[in-house]
C-alpha cells in the first residue's frame, strides 16, 4: 500500500504539474472516443496499450469482460453502455479479452470456482461461450484451449451488446461499430477479429469494417478451423 501512497504524491508533484493543460480540459468534461469493455486482471491498462490520456476512453472492466444482456443483471453494465452511448455520443465499443485470463479458466473448469458463488454466478453469463467450446474446439488443449475461450467469449459478449436497446438503435442507425479485440500479455499486441476473414488478425492488418460484429453462423464456421494462430 505504501508504493500507492507515495505514488499518489509523485503522481501530483510530478505528472499533475507537467500536465496541467489536460487536466483543466478534463476539468470541463469528457468527450471519450470509445467505449472499452475488458476484464478487471492487473495486467491489462487500456490508456497504456491504446496509448491514450485520460478521457479518451470510457471504461468498464469486471471479471472476464463480460456484458450480461440487456436486463438480465443488476450490475453497471447497462448503465454504463446506456450513459456511453446516449450522453457522450460514443460510437465505438471494444470488447477486449486477453490471454491467460483467470475466469476463462474457471468457465472450463468449474471446479476451479467450487468456492466462489460470486464468481460461479457471474460466469452464467458466458456459460454460451464454454458450450461452444466444449462442442466445437474439442481439438483444443491447454493454452490453445484457454485462449479460443477467451477469444469465443469476446465475440459472445458482442452478441449480448446487441441486445441493449441503445446498441441496437446505433447500429441499426449505422453510426456505431462494436469491435472485439485480444490481448496477449507476452508480446503487448492487440489482435482483432476480421470479420472478412472470419478470425482474430493482428490490428494493423484487420479490415475492422462493417460487419464488425460476425453472427454466430460465420463463426462455427471458423469453429473448424486451426487453433488461434497468436496462442
Ligand atoms: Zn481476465
Amino acid at each position: 500500500m505504501q508504493k500507492l501512497v507515495e505514488g499518489v504524491h509523485r503522481f501530483h508533484s510530478e505528472t499533475f504539474r507537467h500536465q496541467r493543460e489536460l487536466f483543466a480540459r478534463l476539468a470541463m468534461g469528457q468527450s471519450p472516443q470509445a467505449l472499452f469493455i475488458t476484464c478487471s486482471d492487473s495486467r491489462i491498462n487500456p490508456n497504456l496499450i491504446t496509448h491514450t490520456d485520460p478521457g479518451e476512453l470510457f471504461i468498464v472492466r469486471n471479471v472476464g469482460n463480460i456484458v450480461p444482456p440487456y436486463g438480465a443483471c443488476d450490475g453497471g453494465e447497462d448503465a454504463a453502455i446506456e450513459y456511453a452511448l446516449e450522453v457522450l455520443g460514443i460510437e465505438d465499443i471494444i470488447v477486449c479479452g486477453h490471454t491467460g485470463c483467470g475466469a476463462m479458466q474457471g468457465l472450463l473448469d468449474p471446479s476451479r470456482i467450487d468456492r466462489l458463488p460470486s464468481v460461479r454466478r457471474w460466469l452464467q453469463h458466458a456459460s454460451s461461450t464454454r458450450r461452444i467450446v466444449e462442442c466445437l474446439y474439442t481439438h483444443l488443449q491447454g493454452d490453445d484451449r484457454l485462449t479460443l475461450a477467451a477469444e469465443e467469449n469476446v465475440l459472445m459478449q458482442l452478441e449480448n451488446l446487441r441486445t441493449h436497446p441503445a446498441v441496437a438503435v446505433g447500429l441499426a442507425a449505422g453510426r456505431l461499430k462494436l469491435h472485439a479485440w485480444m490481448y496477449k500479455i507476452a508480446t503487448g499486441q492487440i489482435f482483432a477479429y476480421d470479420a472478412h476473414r472470419s478470425q482474430y488478425v493482428d490490428l494493423a492488418e484487420a479490415n475492422t469494417a462493417p460487419p464488425s460484429v460476425p453472427s454466430l453462423a460465420e463463426r462455427t464456421a471458423h469453429a473448424v478451423k486451426a487453433p488461434p494462430a497468436h496462442a
